[in-house]
């Protein structure tokens, strides 16, 4: 579903992605762990088109998006755009917006989508989300928690094929971190494609079917969670994990 070849990404002198190499398939969740500054947020950034990279390929759906830092047309950009959707840290939910307004606005306005239709599957998705009475609310009248699972909300009535998500949590305090972990863990019962940031290693062992471990803007070591996490055969990766324990 996903192809990052050979990613490469510079901000002036800093090289933060030396070349990157991952491949997600359908249904899959993977999740990228690593020590801050160690390029995760973007590798995400890139893979979701906020950040240009310098080198390297991405293909999604098998249409390739850039190759050798030349982008596909405007078009192609936009339609393969709308095969994924990025869940922020801090909800980013806009903030003159009701509830409703956030989750229906892109899929109408940008994707040109039936009013009627976006507005039904909105109420669907706030029913999951356990937010059904809340459509009405502003983003400052709801909790942490809350924001983040109207986000989510947001991200999956654009109906993409796959979801980015960089730390979800982390700006959550534990009580509402586990009512977002819930949220992408049905997700992945459901078979929803994802890439997650986390600093969250017992989560990311029970969801992920292939876990990356990044340091220094390279994957030091890639594979199942039993391996990297459980096992793993680089110093740095046991360093890393060593400290969280
Ligand atoms: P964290 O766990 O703290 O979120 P991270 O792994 O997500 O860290 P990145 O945010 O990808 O790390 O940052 C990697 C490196 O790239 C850092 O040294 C950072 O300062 C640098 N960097 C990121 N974005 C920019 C930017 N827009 N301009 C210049 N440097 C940047
Ligand atoms: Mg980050």
């Amino acid at each position: 579903l996903l192809e990052v070849k050979n990613v490469k990404k510079s901000f002036d002198d800093l090289e933060v992605l030396k070349d990157i190499s991952l491949e997600v398939s359908e249904g899959q969740v993977v999740s990228i762990l690593g020590p801050s500054g160690s390029g995760k947020s973007t590798l995400l950034r890139c893979m979701s088109m906020l950040e240009t990279v310098d080198g390297g390929t991405l293909t999604y759906c098998g249409k390739t998006a850039v190759k050798d830092a030349k982008y596909a047309t405007k078009s192609e950009l936009k339609e393969i755009k709308s095969y994924f959707s990025l869940v922020f840290q801090s909800f980013n939910l806009f903030p003159h917006y009701s509830v409703m307004k956030n989750i229906c606005d892109a899929p109408i306005h940008v994707m040109k989508r039936d009013k009627e239709e976006v507005a039904k599957s909105a109420e669907v998705l706030l029913k999951k989300m356990g937010l059904d009475s809340k459509a009405d609310y502003y983003p400052y009248q709801l909790s942490g928690g809350q924001q983040q699972r109207v986000a989510i909300a947001r991200a999956l009535n654009m109906k993409p094929k796959m979801l980015f998500f960089d730390e979800p949590t982390s700006a959550l305090d534990p009580e509402l971190t586990a009512e977002i972990l819930k949220v992408l863990k049905e997700l992945a019962e459901e078979k929803m494609t994802m890439v997650i940031v986390t600093h969250e290693i017992a989560f990311a062992r029970s969801i992920s079917d292939h876990v990356v471990f990044m340091d220094g803007g390279v994957i030091v070591e890639q594979g199942a969670p039993a391996d990297v996490i459980d096992n793993p055969s680089n110093d740095r990766t046991r360093a890393f994990l060593k400290k969280l324990e």
